[in-house]
């Protein structure tokens, strides 16, 4: 009994040690960071409907702020083991194409199960969204929490990346002087450092930033970006197909093995990052917004 309760003690620190490191973002997903702003910017541009649905489906203790819960996906993963593949999308090496029939799916190679796959689930699941709870089978609070998140996730460019490296998870460089992994710098380092260095390391002045440029010099985009083709309530392939051309690009690009990654690296790509989560934050609220108005 002794050693089963030793074991069980040790199970315990092993759960708490892996939550902790997913909470410090050693894993698939914009830091928390990242999905804050997108999560904030978001909720402020919805319509009547999707504000109402939202504050309605948010638990009490988030007080109507969906940022809040914006990395709750993240912390399920060890409650939810079969939700750490609806995180990514692994596609083939170095081809730098997206296709959904030959990549969604996980690593046993059961098809639509990848963030992609997750994205449409979870906007079905909330289209019934109306419905009386006994009538509906679906826990829609999660649906909008793991929404919220994976359309943030889509837009990380190395959430769609190569399926040897997972994603640059296994690429080891520096971050500056600190030892670190290529994937965390697309998820962490590039969001911190900016808010570090022109941010006042606050991250209000970096969602105040990314929404001038929504108003600003991306308005002639926005258009583009919320729409969907023939009238789809979300459309996350578009996003992964950029995220795989964004990773060949900015993320992957003349960087190898070992690559100390300084200014003139996070320099280059910030605005690649600023444009992702602008993108991310204008199609979440788009993709919000559709399925409300149509509930
Ligand atoms: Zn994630």
């Amino acid at each position: 009994m002794e050693k089963k309760c030793v074991i069980q003690q040790g199970t315990i620190i092993i759960i708490i040690i892996i939550e902790l490191f997913s909470f410090l973002g050693f894993c698939h997903g914009w830091g928390v960071d990242g999905h804050l702003i997108i999560c904030q910017i978001a909720q402020a541009h919805l319509n009547n409907a999707a504000a109402d649905a939202v504050r309605d489906l948010l638990p009490a203790y988030a007080e109507n702020d969906l940022s809040s819960l914006c990395s709750w996906a993240d912390h399920v993963k060890f409650r939810y083991p079969w939700s750490s593949a609806l995180h990514y999308i692994n596609t083939p090496d170095d081809l730098c194409t997206y296709s959904y029939d030959r990549d969604c799916k996980d690593d046993s190679g059961e098809a639509g199960r990848c963030v992609s796959g997750a994205i449409k689930n979870y906007t079905s699941q909330l289209l019934t969204y109306g419905k009386s709870a006994t009538q509906n089978q679906y826990n829609l609070t999660e649906a909008l929490l793991f929404l919220s998140h994976f359309i943030g996730d889509v837009h990380q460019p190395l959430h769609v990346g190569f399926t040897s490296d997972e994603g640059g998870n296994t690429i080891d460089v520096h971050w500056y002087s600190r030892k670190t992994v290529l994937h965390h710098v697309w998820d962490d380092n590039i969001i911190e450092t900016a808010e570090e260095q022109f941010y006042d390391s606050n991250v209000a002045e970096f969602v105040d930033a990314i929404n001038q440029n929504i108003t600003g010099k991306w308005s002639n985009q926005v258009k583009e970006w919320e729409d969907c083709s023939d009238n789809k309530t979300t459309c996350p392939d578009k996003c992964a197909s950029e995220s795989i051309t964004a990773a060949c690009d900015w993320a992957y690009k003349d960087v190898t093995e070992g690559s100390v990654l300084k200014d003139e690296y996070f320099l280059s790509r910030l605005p690649a990052v600023n444009l992702r989560l602008g993108q991310a934050a204008v199609r979440l609220a788009a993709t919000l917004n559709r399925v409300f108005r149509q509930s």
